[in-house]
């Protein structure tokens, strides 16, 4: 009889000749286990999806509770469905009057899709910028958002009228013109290694969209739901965008994005054409319910403290000379080493004794520490022990 590792590599789609190929059999809080009973400390979050760690029993109350009223109704938008409902009250309550109306999808490159197409139809224009090193998804319209030519050259035609600016240059912004529907930015640039928008770029970027009649997007798919210290990370740069679109950390470990923006602007998504956005499953009741409890868990905690602990933990423990910097704010951090080969070493041997890492899509010489919430003071001062073990035998 096969193995499951077996099947996977012979049955299951692949997107890389190197999968990390764990069989995990349970995962709680900040522990995953494996099928021989090895335990490893989760120091990515799922890539900045379990905010409040794997399997939190509000998350898992909620859902089971939500089973036994009903899964699946109706495609989105044409039922009243409590779950959606009160996720959007809830989402509400957290946001400006500008953001109070919230279309819910399945992820974060679908609700990139949904904010592009709002932008076009909302100010009737084409242009659509974003900015170098960004990541919004792997779809067509989010990959047409993407600089790196790696990555995309081989699935064009891609959108046309894309532009790409340097991120935190404040020049570069006059690229800005009437001609443009949308600027999509993220306020810590993730895939790019944990990189956070400059507060005077991010004031400048607000200005000039304003001015061009141009739609800003804050994509906070990875920063969204209380990674950086604030439950959306635009609020600490006291700019409210037009859009907002969120994903990942979202739904607890369920798959839900949503992209919110004014009444007034997603209406125009009801005529010319009706039915702007079609998504069969987008908002499903059961995902719903637990992007709702995973809110309710993170509205009481105190945020700003444990995102403060957790990154002074990270910058005052991980001395060594083989870490050039660390970049990132609150439980998205990146540890930049002299190059992806020797992070690679590291992240494996990390991996062997336990602790779960990863590098980043544009940064590959750069280490993701990103926990989730909830992670124990000295669970992280053990994982950081552990990754500073590793470097040490790693460099000499
Ligand atoms: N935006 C950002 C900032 C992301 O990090 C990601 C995923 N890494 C996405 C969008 C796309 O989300 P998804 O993978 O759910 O489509």
């Amino acid at each position: 009889m096969m193995t499951n590792r077996q099947l996977f590599l012979e049955h299951v789609a692949q997107t890389s000749k190197a999968p990390l190929m764990l069989e995990i059999v349970k995962a709680s809080g900040t522990s995953l286990f494996d099928a021989t009973g090895k335990s490893y400390t989760d120091l990515i979050s799922g890539i900045a999806v379990s905010n409040i760690g794997h399997c939190h029993p509000a998350v898992t109350d909620a859902v089971k509770n939500q089973l036994e009223h009903y899964m699946h109704l109706m495609v989105y938008g044409e039922f009243v469905q409590t779950p959606q409902v009160l996720l959007a009250k809830a989402l509400s309550e957290l946001l400006p009057p500008e953001l109070g109306c919230t279309y819910f999808v399945n992820s974060g490159a679908e609700a990139i899709e949904g904010a592009l197409k709002l932008a076009k139809r909302y100010t009737n224009k084409t242009g659509i910028i974003s900015f170098k090193n960004a990541y919004h998804g792997s779809t067509h319209g989010a990959l047409s958002l993407m600089s790196n030519e790696y990555f995309k050259n081989a699935f064009r035609p891609l959108l046309p009228g894309a532009r790409y600016l340097d991120f935190n240059k404040i020049s570069d912004l006059e690229f800005i013109g009437s001609d443009t529907a949308c600027v999509v930015v993220e306020m810590i640039q993730g895939e790019a290694g944990a990189i956070p928008a400059d507060p005077f770029f991010m004031t400048a970027l607000r200005e000039r969209c304003t001015e061009k009649g141009a739609l800003l997007v804050a994509d906070e798919v990875q920063t969204g739901f209380g990674r950086t210290g604030s439950f959306f990370a635009f609020s600490s740069y006291k700019v409210v965008p037009d859009i907002l679109v969120l994903g990942k950390g979202m739904g607890g470990g369920m798959p839900i994005g949503a992209f919110i923006s004014s009444r007034t602007i997603m209406d125009s998504f009801t005529d010319h054409p009706a039915l702007g956005h079609i998504t069969t499953f987008g908002g499903h009741p059961v995902c719903c319910a637990a992007s709702r409890a995973t809110l309710e868990v993170i509205r009481k905690m105190d945020i700003s403290q444990i995102a403060g602990m957790v990154e002074t933990m990270v910058r005052e423990k991980l001395q060594h000379h083989a870490i050039r910097n660390i970049s990132g704010k609150g439980l998205m951090l990146a540890a930049e080493f002299e190059n992806a080969y020797i992070n690679r070493q590291i992240i494996e041997k990390c991996l062997r004794q336990g602790v779960l890492t990863d590098w980043f899509l544009f940064a590959p010489e750069k280490m993701r520490i990103a926990p989730p919430l909830v992670i124990e003071p000295a669970v992280l001062e053990r994982a950081l022990d552990t990754i500073l073990d590793c470097i040490g035998s790693t460099i000499n």
